[in-house]
């Protein structure tokens, strides 16, 4: 099968596609058929070096730039990455079997918002002056130097970007290594980004699995890690940071809670959970996958989101009219899989879905679950699929303390229209990224990221150049210099 915009080589380094077949061989599958569409190589140790080498020189000619001119570079990359939206889009469905309905408003899209919010902001980054009497300090603020980026397999164009423009905009290089089971996105961004005017070297992407990751985690010429994935992995490639005292920034699961009390607009808040579920068949780390009801509108609730539920366009994901696509891969559809019969077993009650579609590809059904109670697996453990867990709740109080009991803490969203009760809610989420009466916005101009095991650091806002970039400081004196001998 051929596709448009197919890469010609594994990875991309130095300005320049680059292969080495020595490398494992790694299959790219269409979601959707299940066809192998493509084959990669992961990076071999040379191609890793070679990498390394290139971003390491570039990244000093880089930094020597005005923020202007690196800027500029960013701004022209997030236009070119707009004006192909159809072709990447078509890409990123190819990649992640998303529904073009979705990959054509929220991936290019968000990774061109990013290159073009941080290309705005990098004229802007400045230090300080501190006035001491007649003495002075200024800082600088200066980029870290080399940074990699790892990628999870939901959104490959985002993540490369998410990742890539605020190093880059800080005067940073880049080597990012994608998911292995998205490999393609990233590589496009690479291209687009040369085409832009990016000096080579600056932004560079290696394919490999985890060990090509922990390869280029633990080289010491690289300053920052920036993890989007799981949190066990998460807690491997901190520790590995943490050995060479790396920065680090870590975007990894969640088990979010979705509240919805008695005076929510019903059909707001069903719309808050559909898309807080099933966007991306479930395969989004901020999902509210806990969703817990208040008593006197459980059963509206649950009737309302079966109807629309009826609606899901399931099919072919390059059809515009497509609303619901495949799982990424065959392991991911048997993971959900594996967590459905769980809650069957643990005693849940299946309202809606709960099989696999007979057809070619990893395709599984929108499930619902009612009566599910805290101590069950599906309201405790990221299942990453479309999986919805509907909790009873009597009172503000309960819920609050039954929301937070859990060790991740990445996003939280409540519907109500009680605003003071909006907001003390929020205040009490132990959550980085909370919704009220709306669920999963990320625009790139609020920062994103979580709290307890969700993570560490922010990504997007002019939070994330916090974790881009760091400050020297520089006292000047201007008086005479007493020492004591
Ligand atoms: P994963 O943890 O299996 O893999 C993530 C990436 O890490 C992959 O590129 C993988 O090759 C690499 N990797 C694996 N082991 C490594 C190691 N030892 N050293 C270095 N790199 C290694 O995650 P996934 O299955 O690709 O993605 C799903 C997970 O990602 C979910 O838990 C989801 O919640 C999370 N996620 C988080 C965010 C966020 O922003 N917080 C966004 C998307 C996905």
């Amino acid at each position: 099968m051929t596709y448009p915009t197919q890469p010609t080589a594994s990875h991309f380094i130095d300005g320049e596609y680059v292969e080495d077949t020595a490398g494992t061989p790694i299959d790219v599958i269409y979601p959707a058929t299940g066809e192998v569409i493509g084959r990669l190589h992961s990076a071999t140790p040379a191609i890793i070096e070679k990498a390394l080498t290139a971003a390491r020189r570039a990244q000093a000619e880089w930094a020597k730039m005005s923020g202007m001119e690196r800027g500029r570079i960013l701004r022209r990359a997030a236009d070119l990455m707009r004006e192909r939206n159809h072709e990447l889009s078509v890409l990123e469905t190819y990649d992640t079997g998303k529904p073009y309905q979705e990959t054509s408003v929220a991936d290019a899209t968000s990774a061109a918002d990013a290159l073009e919010y941080f290309g705005g902001m990098a004229a802007t980054l400045t230090g300080q002056h501190i006035q001491l009497g007649e003495n002075w300090v200024y800082t600088r603020r200066e980029p870290l130097g080399v940074c990699v980026g790892i990628g999870a397999w939901n959104y490959p164009t985002q993540i490369a970007c998410w990742k890539g423009a605020p190093a880059m905009a800080c005067g940073n290089a880049m080597v990012f290594k994608p998911s292995e089971t998205t490999p393609l996105c990233a590589l496009k961004v690479a291209e687009i980004l040369v085409e832009a005017g990016l000096p080579k070297g600056v932004y560079n992407v290696v394919q490999g699995l985890g060990d090509v990751g922990a390869a280029l985690v633990t080289d010491p010429r690289v300053d920052k890690v920036s993890l989007t994935g799981s949190v066990l992995t998460g807690k491997k490639v901190y520790a590995a940071a943490a050995a060479g005292m790396k920065h680090v920034t870590m975007e990894l699961g969640g088990k979010s809670p979705l509240l919805v009390f008695d005076d929510a607009h019903l059909d707001n808040a069903v719309g808050g959970a559909i898309l807080g579920n099933f966007y991306s068949s479930g395969q989004v780390c901020s999902n509210g996958t806990r969703v817990f009801v208040q008593k006197g509108i459980k059963d509206a609730f649950l009737n309302r989101l079966s109807e629309r539920l009826e609606r899901a366009v399931i099919g072919d994901p390059m059809d515009p009219a497509t609303s619901f696509g495949p799982m990424v891969s065959q392991r991911q559809m048997e993971i959900v899989e594996g967590y459905i019969a769980k809650g069957i077993e643990d005693g849940a009650r299946l309202v809606c879905g709960g099989s696999r579609l007979n057809r070619d590809g990893f395709w599984l059904q929108p499930t619902v679950f009612a009566d599910v109670t805290d101590d069950m697996t599906i309201a405790r453990e990221e299942i990453f699929g479309p999986v919805m867990a509907v909790l009873d709740f009597d009172s503000e109080e309960e819920v609050m303390l039954r929301a937070n009991a859990t060790e991740f803490g990445l996003s939280a969203g409540v519907f109500t229209s009680d605003m003071t009760r909006a907001h003390r809610v929020v205040a009490g989420f132990e959550a980085g990224s909370c919704f009220i009466n709306s669920y999963n916005d990320a625009p790139v101009e609020a920062p994103f990221g979580g709290v307890k095991m969700s993570g560490v650091g922010r990504e997007n806002s002019s939070a994330a150049i916090e974790h881009y970039s760091q400050l020297k400081s520089v006292f000047v004196r201007m008086t005479d210099v007493e020492a004591p001998y």
